[in-house]
């Protein structure tokens, strides 16, 4: 299976988080770009791993269509997955697409960029996100090119408006848009993003829903971040991964359990002498039976929490 192979395995060590990939909106299992919320429309991604059928549109992407303009988060895993998010926006409406947020450097959330150039819009990211994608950009971009081809994969656009610790409030035309740039949990450019219209609160890879999570940032921030999180009062949520939208409260729980399982037994590891190798061998494995690609990303996870551990 492709999504097993060398380029999957080296875009994990690189810390992609490939969370799953199917051609956008097309992929089995998804159901195309819903309306969760009036004016909000959501495509869930299935819990797959990147590969050439999917065109890696594997994460939850969609748009907010206000009154005056569109904004679109994510955009996509793929030049690919952005222009079937894009067609399908402009079968709602033909109002401008002014805002594209990237909510973090991961490929399955950021490659679908390119597809909304020619909109012009603004883009934005976290502070730190643009020094991620020049740090990694190229090389996801090449995974991707040899998983997808040249055509599908999609150029590494960086932001034109970076979100930094004051809150950035936009305005789609009787409709505003709050965005915050989170610290180091999933990733090291995590932003948070609020629809006050809805009430429906944004957090992409914060929150994992019935597929692994995959740690690429800091183990203990993202339990902080989760604290964040519940501290906005938001009741529902559009997750990273998993369903189009979620009780915030019941679906943090299970992500709180994983991660504090995962620091837990990776402290007792540490604490045993055990070697890390012997750590992914027994750290957090009643976790499986609870997580979709457990088995693809857990090992990785007990890397990272091993490496950030065992300097306590
Ligand atoms: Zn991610």
């Amino acid at each position: 299976m492709l999504q097993y192979g060398t380029t999957r395995r080296t875009l994990l060590q690189a810390g992609i988080c490939l969370c799953g990939c199917l051609a956008a909106g097309r992929a089995a299992g998804s159901a195309g770009l819903a309306e969760v919320a009036p004016g909000v429309f959501v495509r869930r991604g299935p819990d797959e791993d990147a590969s050439s059928a999917n065109a890696n549109g594997i994460a939850n992407i969609g748009c907010i269509i206000g009154d005056d303009a569109v904004l679109v988060t994510d955009p996509g895993g793929s030049l690919a997955d952005g222009q079937w998010l894009r067609t399908e926006i402009r079968r709602r409406t033909e109002r401008p697409i002014r805002h594209v947020v990237v909510s973090h450097v991961h490929p399955d959330h950021c490659f679908g960029t390119g597809a909304f150039l020619d909109d012009a819009p603004e883009i934005l990211g976290h502070h730190r996100l643009g020094a991620a994608l020049a740090a990694r950009g190229d090389y996801y971009q090449r995974q991707l090119t040899e998983l997808l081809g040249d055509a599908a994969a999609g150029p590494v656009v960086p932001p034109t408006r970076p979100v930094g610790e004051e809150e950035t409030v936009l305005d789609l035309g009787g409709r505003r848009i709050r965005l915050a740039a989170y610290a180091t949990a999933h990733s090291d450019c995590d932003l948070v993003m609020l629809d006050e219209g809805s009430g429906l609160l944004f957090p992409a890879d914060l929150l994992f829903v019935g597929r692994a999570p995959s740690l690429d940032g800091s183990l203990s921030g993202w339990l902080t971040a989760l604290d964040r999180l519940r501290a906005s009062g938001a009741v529902r949520a559009v997750p990273g991964h998993g369903p189009a939208t979620v009780e915030l409260d019941q679906a943090i729980g299970p992500l709180e359990r994983y991660l504090t399982i995962l620091q837990d037994e990776t402290r007792s590891a540490l604490a045993a002498g055990r070697t890390m190798e012997e750590a992914i061998a027994t750290v957090a494995t009643a976790e499986r039976d609870h997580w979709a690609l457990f088995d693809d990303y857990h090992g990785r996870n007990v890397t990272q929490a091993y490496k950030e551990l065992e300097w306590e």
